[in-house]
């Protein structure tokens, strides 16, 4: 029988110019001691430790002209080639980009449930196609704004990956109410004092009655996401229908 032992832990392999930048903010709080209690692990790959000249370029102008550099193929499949030997064999690679498709709730459960991910992450106008094409990466945005490089946007995936990892939260069962999960947003969330300056706690959630509180939380989250996410709503009343 299996004590575990043999079981790898959730791993993140970022490739990235800016090494030093991770665990970042993922070595605090719960996702740190998680990372420290061996439940997940973070490595990088340094891309331009695969440079070959001596000014250790890994950029270059783009084809048919334009504003700023792009990362080389060459250096950057060197890269990845070299984490695909180490721990990230059989980890999908990952181009976090604006242009991508946006990561959601979804798709972080689907990578939370694998062996992990390699993230690479994009500077200056971003990465020779070629490379991407050639890995099969698959290109994923956290949203539509830009970001100056792709670390902040891997640390913001794993984030979100890592907190679903069994034993990372507290109660697994936090998940269940959360955001995306039912397909809709948030209820609105109060706690003590009951009476905050004059802004007192809706009465039905001081009741004790559960039913009517579930039920006052789902109106709740469905008048939310109707009035902020109408292209969620939009989908949630489809999956309704569906279901009738
Ligand atoms: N020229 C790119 C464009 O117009 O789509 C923007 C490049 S951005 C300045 C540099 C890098 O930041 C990108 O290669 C990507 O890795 C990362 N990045 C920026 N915004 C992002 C986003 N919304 N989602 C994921 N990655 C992003």
């Amino acid at each position: 029988m299996s004590d575990g032992a043999d079981i790898k832990p959730w791993r993140a392999v970022a490739l990235t110019l800016f090494p030093e930048m991770f665990p970042g903010t993922l070595g605090q709080s719960l996702a740190g001691q998680a990372l420290e209690d061996g439940l997940w692990s973070m490595d990088t790959v340094d891309i331009r430790s695969f440079a070959t000249d001596k000014h250790r370029t890994v950029d270059d102008t783009p084809f048919g002209g334009g504003v700023g550099m792009v990362m080389r193929p060459d250096i950057v499949d060197r890269a990845v080639c070299d984490a695909k030997a180490g721990s990230a064999g059989d980890l999908p690679l990952i181009y976090m980009t604006p242009r991508g498709r946006p990561l959601t709730q979804a798709r972080v459960r689907e990578l939370a449930e694998g062996p992990g991910v390699a993230v690479l992450c994009g500077r200056y106008e971003g990465v020779d196609q070629r490379v991407l094409d050639a890995h099969g990466a698959e290109e994923v945005s956290v949203g539509d704004y830009v970001l100056s490089g792709g670390e902040l946007a891997a640390l913001i995936m794993i984030d979100a990956c890592v907190r679903l990892i069994p034993g990372v939260m507290g109660s697994d069962l936090s998940h269940a109410e959360e955001s995306f999960e039912e397909g809709l947003l948030e209820y609105p969330l109060y706690t003590r004092p009951q009476d905050w300056e004059g802004r007192t706690v809706p009465d039905i959630l001081l009741s004790g009655h559960h039913a009517k509180i579930r039920a006052w939380r789902h109106e709740q989250a469905e008048a939310i996401t109707r009035e902020r996410r109408p292209d969620m709503w939009e989908a949630y009343e489809a999956a309704k229908r569906d279901e009738n």
